[in-house]
């Protein structure tokens, strides 16, 4: 049987410190903003999640804050919830039992690019991945239409596809991400390289298994966008036109 973490008598100052050198932010009203994400679209979960906060968001700058933040977590038993840009829409970024929340858009470079497959870190928006890929005419292979705001750590822990879906398939369909490298919540924790089907073991996992770090995934040919949004008067219309 488990039992619901208690947190309860954490002195959060001091944990503050013990994160020391990693970025953390303790002010209150920031705190309650990156402890949201869009769970409010469901009436639901609207209902059950209202209320529930971190204590600290801490922003490592590389791999090793990650580990001390991890392993600062499981020492103290601290709940340790995964934050991209918080735009998932089923409640998957929110802290249930308070304690860190874990903001990763600090790990925000493209490590490489090579032959149409790049590494980056988890953290980067894709927008910004997107920017900075085309001038090799290259892009991201699909993306959501959170594009603008979301990371690719979380659309890869907590979305499944869409533009460009079509063409390539689902975030879940085999060939759609080469690597996972991840932080896991171990005493102490250990860092894992998964690759071919080992990957769907953290792919859609929600950051329920661990915090991934970076990720190699296949690229596709660059094309200039124009985003329209179509209306038909009947479903079969619109159909045929797709
Ligand atoms: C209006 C709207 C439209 C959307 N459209 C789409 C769509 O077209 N397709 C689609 O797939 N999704 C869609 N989504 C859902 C969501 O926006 C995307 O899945 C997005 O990619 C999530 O990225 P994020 O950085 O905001 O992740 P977050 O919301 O921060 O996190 C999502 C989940 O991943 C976990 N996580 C984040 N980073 C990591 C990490 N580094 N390691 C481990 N776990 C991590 C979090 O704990 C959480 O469980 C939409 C949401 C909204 C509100």
């Amino acid at each position: 049987m488990t039992t619901d973490p208690d947190t309860s008598q954490i002195d959060w100052a001091a944990f503050a410190t013990s994160l020391s050198p990693v970025p953390v932010i303790t002010e209150p009203a920031l705190v309650k903003q990156k402890s949201r994400d869009f769970y409010w679209y469901s009436p639901i979960l609207k209902e059950k999640l209202h209320g529930k906060f971190g204590d600290l968001v801490a922003v490592p700058r590389n791999e090793a804050d990650v580990i001390l933040t991890a392993q600062a977590c499981v020492s103290a038993k601290v709940p340790l919830t995964v934050r991209g840009a918080g735009t998932g829409n089923y409640g998957q970024a929110m802290p249930l039992f308070g304690g860190v929340i874990l903001e990763t858009t600090s790990l925000d470079k493209i490590l490489w690019v090579r032959k149409g497959v790049m590494r980056v870190q988890a953290g980067a928006r894709l927008k910004d991945i997107d920017a900075q890929l085309r001038p090799q005419g290259w892009e991201l292979r699909m993306h959501p239409s959170t594009k603008r705001t979301a990371t690719i750590g979380g659309f890869v822990a907590g979305g499944s596809g869409g533009v460009g879906s079509i063409t390539f398939g689902q975030l879940r369909d085999r060939g759609s991400i080469h690597g996972l490298r991840i932080v896991t919540m171990n005493d102490p924790p250990e860092i894992i390289e998964l690759r071919g089907d080992d990957i769907q073991k953290a792919n859609h996992a929600y950051g329920t298994n661990g915090i991934i770090t970076e990720l190699e995934l296949p690229l596709g040919p660059a094309h200039d966008w124009s985003d329209l949004i179509v209306a038909f008067d009947d479903f079969m219309a619109a159909m045929r036109f797709a």
